[in-house]
């Protein structure tokens, strides 16, 4: 597996490029992803959660990070959020076994509340940390090459469309998107996929609401835009 000599000093220099094995696919990049040091974050987590799904998803969506039980578990999406966005899935027709679902960072990042009995709790990443992982999410874009996109949550939206993204402003329309080759020019303008964006909240967003099933509506609502994309 190629690696490039400075996979050493990755971790300062926050780039999981180095980690990233050219023209892998999937089960090679998934395998990689777990010796990854592009970032700080690999050290107190305990493994690596990359994306799991079907190799021939037309849907791929997006997460902030992995939680405290995909942490433990290693898979994505295992939680209650990930029960809310399989429902919610269903609901507007697409099945969430012929989906691909990712993290934008693929360690968890979390902090001790010892009040809580030392309970992990979920800490967002930075923008610098949300930089260091995207070869990853770059890298899958690209061996699976999808239709449509979907950012959950303002996390994922920043680390794929910058820190201007505005979740309540850009939820639930498509937006043209592009994906740089890993390691391609500095200019970012060779692109490894292109293709259609829909941004809506984190299904944990809806366990959190007051108001569970407005919010609910609400993801239910711009999914179904990820879906009328793929028509
Ligand atoms: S969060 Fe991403 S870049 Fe950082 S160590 Fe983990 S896989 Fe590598």
């Amino acid at each position: 597996m190629a690696r490039a000599e400075s996979r050493p000093d990755a971790e300062s220099g926050y780039d999981a490029r180095p980690f990233v094995p050219p023209g892998a696919d999937l089960s090679a990049l998934r395998a990689a992803a777990a010796d990854c040091h592009g970032c700080p974050l690999h050290r107190a987590a305990t493994q690596t959660v990359f994306g799991r799904g079907s190799a021939d998803a037309r849907v791929v969506l997006v997460g902030e990070q992995p939680g405290d039980q995909e942490d433990r578990r290693g898979e994505p999406f295992v939680g209650p959020a990930g029960r809310v966005l399989d429902e919610a899935l269903e609901q507007v027709g697409i099945d969430p076994g012929q989906t691909y679902v990712t993290n934008a960072v693929k360690h968890f990042k979390f902090e001790h509340r010892a009040e809580r009995g030392k309970r992990r709790i979920h800490k967002p990443p930075t923008l610098r940390e949300m930089g260091a992982c995207r070869p990853w999410l770059d890298a899958e874009l690209a061996v699976l090459d999808p239709e449509v996109i979907v950012a959950l949550g303002a996390t994922a939206g920043k680390a794929l469309l910058g820190s201007g993204f505005r979740v309540t402003e850009q939820r639930g329309r498509p937006m043209p998107f592009a994906a740089p080759v890993v390691g391609g020019d500095p200019a970012g303008t060779e692109t490894a996929w292109e293709g259609v964006l829909v941004a809506t909240i984190h299904p944990s967003a809806v366990l959190r609401a007051d108001d569970r099933e407005a919010v609910r509506a609400g993801l239910v609502d711009d999914l179904r835009v990820a879906a009328e994309a793929l028509d």
